[in-house]
């Protein structure tokens, strides 16, 4: 395995993926072998979010709802009552790029794309709606958290700001924003769950770090090696059949 890939952009699925197993990351983001996914798993994900990219432009939802399947309606129905829906919009589906310099003097960038920056009060926040899929089982140290808050404070305030949509006047503390996980489920029973993560200097300087030293790492990468212990991290990684970690359990036995 080689490294002779650039990585001019990383995502937060790719840094998520690094810390995880990196031969799942050479799979994933430097062969890109993705096997054939089934579009219904997403659907219900893409149906809700465009709703509310809608909503956030000002447009009228109920075209799109009426010929909605049920599930959409029902998360629908909740979210909209849903006081985080209301808050004032800064930027929709924002897509970011931050550069970050590599201990070898190149400049890489990481990049995602944040489904709603509002103000609330004296904070600005970062929501992600979680439809399909749950919330992380540790949000503060997910890497969309970790990526997506470092990715505002860095923009915010730069000249570029405007450039890509965001619609916030100077620069921000990092003590200013917050993430917030808004989890719907398709049922008219479940609440809509809201879990909030803080933000301050000491993580952003963290996450500034941690992003560098992971960049630095993947520009001379060459081996992208199953875990040490030959333990799998994901057991729902689809490499599973190909990667050779049952072949390093059957050894080790
Ligand atoms: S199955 Fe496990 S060990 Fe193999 S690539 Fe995926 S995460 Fe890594």
């Amino acid at each position: 395995m080689s490294s002779s890939h650039e990585f001019s952009q990383v995502s937060s699925d790719a840094f998520k993926s690094w810390s995880r197993c990196k031969r799942q990351f050479y799979y994933k983001h430097v062969k890109r072998l993705q096997w054939p996914a089934d579009i219904q798993h997403f659907r219900l994900g893409r149906d809700v979010h465009k709703l509310l990219d809608y909503q956030a432009r000002g447009l009228d939802c109920d075209l799109l709802l009426s010929n909605a399947p049920r599930d959409v309606r029902l998360s629908w129905q909740k979210l909209i009552t849903h006081p985080t829906v209301h808050l004032p919009v800064l930027a929709n589906e924002w897509a970011f790029h931050v550069p970050l310099q590599t201990e070898q003097g190149k400049m890489e960038w990481a990049t995602g794309r944040i489904d709603r920056v509002a103000r609330s009060g004296n904070e600005i926040w970062v929501i992600d709606w979680k439809t399909g899929t749950g919330v992380p089982r540790n949000p503060e140290a997910d890497w969309q958290t970790r990526l997506y808050l470092y990715a505002l404070v860095e923009v915010a305030g730069t000249p570029s700001a405007a450039d890509l949509g965001l619609n916030i006047d100077g620069p921000l503390r990092p003590e200013q924003v917050r993430f917030v996980y808004v989890e719907v489920k398709a049922d008219e029973a479940t609440p809509v769950r809201e879990i909030s993560i803080e933000y301050n200097q000491a993580k952003h300087d963290a996450t500034r770090q941690v992003l560098q030293t992971i960049l630095s790492q993947l520009a001379v990468e060459e081996d992208f090696a199953l875990p040490d212990n030959g333990a799998c991290p994901d057991r729902y990684c689809s490499y599973r059949s190909i990667c050779g970690i049952e072949r390093m359990s059957l050894a080790s036995v």
